[in-house]
């Protein structure tokens, strides 16, 4: 499984080796380190945690042990123990909530379960579009209705649907404009409440997705959302277009929620299941 996040990396190792070169130095500096870490988008404060604790010469391995020690989040895997087993995905729009709901539909779906989607961002035409499109594509039905309809609706039949028909897994994506702070919470408690009520045990993860390009304005974002509706982990998108793969600390630190999965690009395969180890060996290789 080695080597799994090297796409997500490509461009951070770029960055990175921009600092500390391109010759497999068995020391680092700590000096050439900071630096490194900074530009590969990690956290100030992070960084000068990990360095303070350096001494001034530094090996590759010690230097994996202490970021993995502040990478202060756990390798939670989703077991899908229940079923329905219900997904509700949130994020401001833009962070790629539909393109991970289709990714994960073409996962669960390879591994033999059935799927359904739920179009609950009723607030776009788009969404609504573009959540179908994906359903053809990973064939699986989708439960939607009219732009402007009750998003609480959407969500109570999908999950009746998957009850009724006896279908293993609900993707459930919601709206996502944060400018209107109330009306947005109003609504994701809504449909949290009304999933309640189509099934006692749903919504079983609330999933973040996070744009790992955004640097802070995502975290503040991704704050607020965690802030209104609460959430169980995040999935950190986009990671191949970037040379700020530090973020995915940042992220981890800040919010303080199990990284599930990154999305590596816009392709149904590019969902790598994240794990900590293998991607800071990854990152320091
Ligand atoms: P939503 O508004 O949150 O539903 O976001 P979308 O799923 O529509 O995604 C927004 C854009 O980001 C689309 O152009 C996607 O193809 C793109 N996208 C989503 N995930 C990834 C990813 O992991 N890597 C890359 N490169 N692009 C992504």
């Amino acid at each position: 499984m080695f080597g799994l996040f090297k796409k997500a990396l490509n461009k951070t190792k770029e960055a990175l080796q921009t600092v500390v070169g391109t010759e497999k130095k068995e020391k680092l500096s700590k000096e050439i380190i900071e630096e490194a870490l900074l530009e590969a988008d990690m956290d100030y404060d992070l960084v000068e945690k990990i360095v303070s604790k350096l001494p001034d010469e530094v090996s590759k391995d010690k230097l994996r042990k202490e970021i993995l020690w502040y990478f202060d989040t756990p390798n939670n895997k989703i077991e899908i123990n229940d079923k329905p087993y219900v997904f509700l995905i949130i994020g401001v729009n833009g962070a790629g909530k539909t393109t991970t709901i289709a990714k994960l539909a073409h996962k669960f779906k390879k591994e033999g379960k059935s799927v359904i989607l739920g179009a609950a961002d009723t607030f776009r035409a788009a969404a609504i579009e573009q959540l179908s499109k994906w359903a053809e594509i990973v064939n699986v039905p989708i439960i939607k209705t009219k732009h402007g309809h009750d998003p609480a609706a959407v969500t109570y039949d999908t999950i009746a649907s998957a009850k009724a028909k006896g279908i293993d897994i609900a993707l459930i994506d919601t709206a996502g404009r944060l400018h209107n702070k109330i009306n947005l919470q109003n609504e994701l408690k809504k449909i949290v409440n009304v999933a309640k009520k189509a099934y006692e045990n749903a919504p079983h993860k609330v999933i973040l997705i996070i744009d790992g390009t955004q640097g802070s304005s995502a975290i503040n974002q991704a704050k607020v959302f965690k802030e209104i509706i609460g959430a169980d982990g995040v999935i950190i998108t986009k990671l191949d277009g970037t040379a700020k793969g530090g973020s995915v600390f940042t992220i981890a630190n800040e919010l303080r929620l199990p990284i599930y999965y990154i999305g590596v690009g816009e392709k149904l395969d590019d969902l790598v299941e994240f794990n900590k180890e293998e991607f800071v060996n990854d990152l320091l290789e």
